[in-house]
């Protein structure tokens, strides 16, 4: 993509309303702009993060064998009364009324639409289990919308939710969810420590939520500083390495502060105990037949007596996610993104735009690195492109100057090091390739 063409409004100063680094730098960077309390417009840079994450979010959502699907952002409310939860939601919940009277909600989340889709389309224990998820837009009305997507009042999540025959299989596709979740972050490039967490609105008794940390967290978080994600990605999806990664995941001791357990915590040795704060970014939960029975969904089982499926829902904060990693993963000069979810692989930066020879490299490579690459190739000082490279947090930046190019060479940076290599434009293109 050429800047010159490109609408990506950085900012030079800090804007006022921002109070935390990632929300000043997604504003400076000319990621996102609020449009309303908690609501924000995904401006193009902004847009292919949220998109690289969701697509990841999706692959292994996949993997794990669950099904994507869409369901709509607007419910009815009579939905949520067969649960009970239109009254027990409360204020967060934005309700709508039609043009026919009719009461509607744009939703919180769920589990309520999912029920009545799998109440209508399921027939006998043989249709269990099944794994769906969608990837939509959410509403909270949340009292203090505040650190920018961090904690908005639409914002965009993944949502699953899993319905078993028994507790056994139930517990399998919560097992199963965690390491989806340990895969997608370790794919996006992230830390993120499972704890053991609260259930809150959505009710049950098991529940894990999955903090990156981060000195800005909302959270108090406990944890053992043994703990090691270890490497999910090379864990298989069988019931036995799922079972051996789980157990290794969640013996040691790692918890919100709603959950810390004080004998659990003096088993941890001394120098190991770490307490820390951490951004949500994902939350699991095993509730059982809560909805179920709540709204009637039942299945004739093997000898035909009737069973209530046990449920599990599992969501990932997608667009929280880009507010948490900057926050985790960012320096004085600007966000520092990890390689596979950054807007751009590479920003391209022109240091003579108008001369015949940096033009033309500039041009070879822009063609070969195509939409992933952000070429600035604005009539502009050189201390102004570095600047905004090191702002939007390329993780690579291909340098081209009129001193190099005569001799065939360009320089080659990296975000997060800073690490700078001299190369040939072959050279700098295969190093950008690997990463
Ligand atoms: P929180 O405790 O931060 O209010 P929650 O526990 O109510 O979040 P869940 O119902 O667990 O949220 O939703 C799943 C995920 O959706 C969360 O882990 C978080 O990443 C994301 N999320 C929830 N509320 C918001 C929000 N207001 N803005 C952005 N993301 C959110
Ligand atoms: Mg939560």
């Amino acid at each position: 993509m050429r800047l010159s063409h490109s609408l990506i409004p950085t900012l030079k100063e800090t804007p006022a309303e921002a109070q935390i680094s990632s929300h000043r730098l997604m504003l400076r960077a000319g990621l996102v702009r609020q449009m309303a309390s908690g609501i924000y417009a995904w401006l193009p840079a902004g847009l292919r993060v949220l998109a690289k994450i969701a697509e990841i979010v999706r692959q292994e959502q996949d993997a794990s064998g669950a099904q994507e699907m869409l369901m709509p952002t607007i419910q009815s409310a009579d939905l949520w009364r067969e649960s009970g939860r239109y009254d027990a939601y409360g204020k967060e919940m934005l309700r709508i009324t039609d043009r026919h009277d009719r009461e509607l909600l744009f939703g919180p989340t769920n589990e309520e639409m999912i029920t009545a889709i799998l109440r209508d389309a399921t027939k006998s224990y043989r249709d269990l289990p099944q794994i769906l998820y969608h990837i939509q837009w959410k509403f909270r009305d949340e009292v203090r919308p505040r650190f920018g997507v961090l904690r908005g009042r639409e914002f965009l999540m993944k949502d699953a939710y899993s319905f078993d025959l028994d507790y056994q299989s139930a517990f399998l596709s919560y097992r199963k969810m965690m390491l989806a979740y340990m895969r997608t972050f370790q794919r996006i490039g992230i830390t993120a420590i499972p704890m053991r967490a609260d259930t809150g609105q959505i009710g049950g008794d098991l529940s894990h939520e999955f903090h990156i940390l981060a000195p800005t967290g909302e959270s108090g978080v406990f944890y053992d500083a043994a703990f090691e994600s270890g490497d999910a990605l090379s864990v298989g999806y069988g019931p036995e390495s799922i079972d051996a990664f789980y157990q290794a995941n969640t013996t040691i001791y790692a918890a919100t502060d709603e959950k810390h357990d004080l004998a659990a915590w003096a088993q941890v040795p001394e120098e190991r105990r770490r307490e820390g704060r951490g951004i949500e970014v994902g939350q699991i939960f095993y509730f059982g037949t809560k909805y179920s029975e709540a709204m009637g969904f039942d299945l004739p089982g093997p000898d035909g007596s009737k069973i209530y499926p046990e449920m599990g829902s599992y969501g990932i904060g997608v667009s929280r996610l880009v507010g948490a990693i900057i926050e985790a993963k960012h320096d004085e000069a600007g966000i520092i993104w990890p390689d596979a979810i950054a807007p751009f692989k590479a920003g391209l930066l022109n240091l003579r735009q108008g001369d015949a020879v940096t033009d033309a490299i500039c041009e070879q490579i822009h063609g070969k690195l195509g939409a992933d690459c952000l070429y600035d190739d604005r009539q502009e000082r050189a201390g102004v492109k570095f600047a905004e490279a090191d702002l939007i947090g390329h993780p690579w930046q291909i340098i081209v100057g009129p001193r190099g190019a005569a001799s065939g060479t360009v320089e080659l940076k990296r975000r997060s090091t800073g690490e700078r290599f001299e190369l040939s434009v072959e050279d700098a293109l295969a190093k950008v390739a690997e990463a």
